[in-house]
């Protein structure tokens, strides 16, 4: 194990320290969930239950305190009014707060002993909420103690970014306004009329107080935050702007070669020079890469370990060219340092090598000066990190290289690729992706998979980019921290098992009102019962959410 892979797991122990601080951080923020932090409040929100409590004990002995049993549950309705107006004053939808209202309000005045669960259930769901929370801060300060180049961070975890939150959200304040409303006057009816309450009354109300979504948005905000935390804790970033939905429909993954599939290290397997001498060969394609970023640059520069005042001296005009090489006036001479293409460009004849492999030709001025023969390594879970993403669901894996075809595609049949595209520049492999797409359709979700050394063209078409080399390009959705490959899959794997929860989440709630629905509507089922369940049902999904934490 590497020494700075040692460190870096050091931070990742050193977040639980991390959750202390942050707990105090939130305690001095004025935010509506601190409420559920202090042993005052958490009684503030019980004391509603524990009223009730006496009050049904008193009035289950005399009955003709029914109506102040109502009186009562009105009471524990403050708090909840309280948060909705500090949501509001904050500009955020206060979706769940309202949908907590309406199923309360007709719940508590037609049925005051069931209606006992749901300032329970609320405190429950407030608290999920704020582990979420705490969890998901502490995660993402040890996140960044391991790389201070992490942007910000994930600063809002919305239930919008997934498909569903996002049809709910839609449907606006507006909805919820106009369901208040209607929950008003229905109360407001209720209460003067309640021993008459028709069927048709109870009906609607059930309807009414089902109608809100806070459970699933609940579950998807809290899965939301449960991706960021299960991947942060590898040493996987997820972007502001990742949807994990998105990502879960990737079925296509185009990866790049070089610092991808293979470890960026290359080996010089054999030199060939023309008119000149091995060593000037190298000196000079040295030279010339002395400013590059690939990894055939720094290979070539450790290889000929060149004073640096050499380099700055003798160099002029250099250029690096994605997925060709590079090309640089050097002692006033034109110099090409690439591959084949790069002097196919500038009409320079060339050697084939006899050996099949990536070569880095030379070329000083208009003249050829040889090839140096260089391999690089797979990496040694390569194979692994590629069958993993298959059992998860990818359907079709492509290598998409800059690299010689032969390269190219012996290293792609070792690793079972269904598809290899070679010799392709930056903006070729752009043009691939969105061949891929046209041909496999406009729906298809395409994840670009690269170092992110000249990879931003091709990150650009995908929909989701992860890149190995997390910092290099700020346009990746997905950024990996730890030099593993293995971190992939990893990655696609936290967002599959999200979204498969937050669609149990759905189904169960949607049955679950269903069947309530059917039972109100039929009388079986009183509407404080229906609101009771259904705010169980939020407390529920919560919870299970909560499990998600540790979703890898
Ligand atoms: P990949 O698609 O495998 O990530 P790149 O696009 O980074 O590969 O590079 C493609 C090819 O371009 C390399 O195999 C190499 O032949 C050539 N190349 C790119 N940059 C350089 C450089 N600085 N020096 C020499 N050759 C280079
Ligand atoms: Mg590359």
């Amino acid at each position: 194990m590497s020494k700075n892979r040692h460190v870096k797991i050091q931070g990742i122990l050193a977040i639980p320290e991390k959750i202390k601080s942050c707990r105090e951080q939130l305690l001095r923020l004025r935010f509506p969930l601190q409420r559920v932090f202090s042993g005052r409040d958490i009684l503030l929100g019980l004391l509603p239950l524990i009223l009730l409590a006496v009050c049904h004990a008193v009035a289950v002995l005399r009955s003709f305190l029914q109506p102040a049993c109502i009186v009562l549950a009105l009471i524990s309705l403050v708090p909840l009014a309280f948060e909705a107006a500090a949501l509001i004053g904050r500009r955020a939808l206060p979706l769940e707060q309202l949908t907590v209202l309406i199923s309360t309000v007709p719940g508590f005045l037609l049925e005051p002993d069931a209606a006992v669960l749901i300032p329970a259930c609320t405190v429950l769901l407030h608290q999920a909420q704020a582990y979420a929370l705490l969890h998901r801060e502490a995660e993402l300060n040890g996140m960044r103690e391991l790389a201070p180049e992490l942007r910000a961070g994930p600063e809002k975890c919305d239930a919008e970014k997934s498909a569903i939150g996002a049809l709910l959200a839609s449907c606006g304040l507006g909805w919820y306004v106009l369901l208040a409303f209607i929950a008003l006057v229905l109360a407001v009816v209720l209460l003067f009329h309640l021993p008459e309450a028709s069927g048709w009354l109870r009906a609607v109300t059930v309807a009414l107080v089902l109608s809100g979504p806070s459970a699933v948005l609940y579950a998807t905000q809290l899965l939301h935050f449960a991706v960021f935390c299960s991947a942060a804790k590898t040493g996987i970033a997820y972007s502001d702007d990742m949807v994990p939905e998105e990502y879960r429909a990737c079925r296509l993954f185009a990866f790049s070669k070089t610092g991808t599939v293979t470890d960026g290290r290359y080996e010089i397997s054999e030199v060939e020079p023309a008119g000149i001498t091995t060593l000037e060969l190298l000196r000079i394609a040295a030279i010339a890469e002395s400013q590059a970023e690939h990894p055939i640059a720094r290979t070539l520069r450790s290889v000929a370990e060149l004073p640096e005042d050499v380099q700055i001296r003798e160099l002029q005009n250099v250029q690096e060219i994605p997925g060709r090489g590079v090309s640089a006036l050097i002692s006033g001479k034109q110099v090409y340092v690439g591959n084949a293409a790069l002097l196919e460009e500038h009409g320079i004849w060339f050697n084939v090598p006899s050996n099949s492999g990536s070569a880095v030709h030379v070329a000083v001025d208009g003249e050829y000066r040889g090839y140096i023969m260089m391999a690089d390594r797979l990496r040694e879970k390569a194979f692994d990190a590629l069958e993993e993403l298959r059992a998860e669901g990818a359907g079709m894996l492509v290598m998409l290289t800059g690299d010689v075809r032969s390269a190219a595609r012996a290293l792609a049949s070792s690793l079972n690729f269904d598809m290899v595209k070679p010799e392709l520049g930056p903006t070729e492999k752009a043009s691939a992706v969105r061949y891929l797409r046209s041909v496999h359709g406009e729906r298809a979700r395409i994840a670009c998979v690269g170092d992110g050394t000249h990879d931003a063209q091709m990150f650009q078409q995908s929909d989701i980019a992860v890149c190995m080399n997390a910092g290099k390009d700020n346009t990746a959705e997905v950024n990996l921290y730890e030099d593993d490959i293995m971190a992939v899959p990893r990655s696609y794997r936290i967002c599959r098992k999200a979204a498969r929860m937050l669609w149990i989440c759905v189904a169960l709630t949607a049955a679950l009102k269903l069947l309530l629905l059917i039972l109100g509507i039929t009388g079986v089922v009183a509407p404080g019962a229906a609101a009771a369940v259904d705010c169980a049902c939020g407390a529920g999904t919560a919870v299970y959410a909560l499990t998600g934490f540790s979703l890898d």
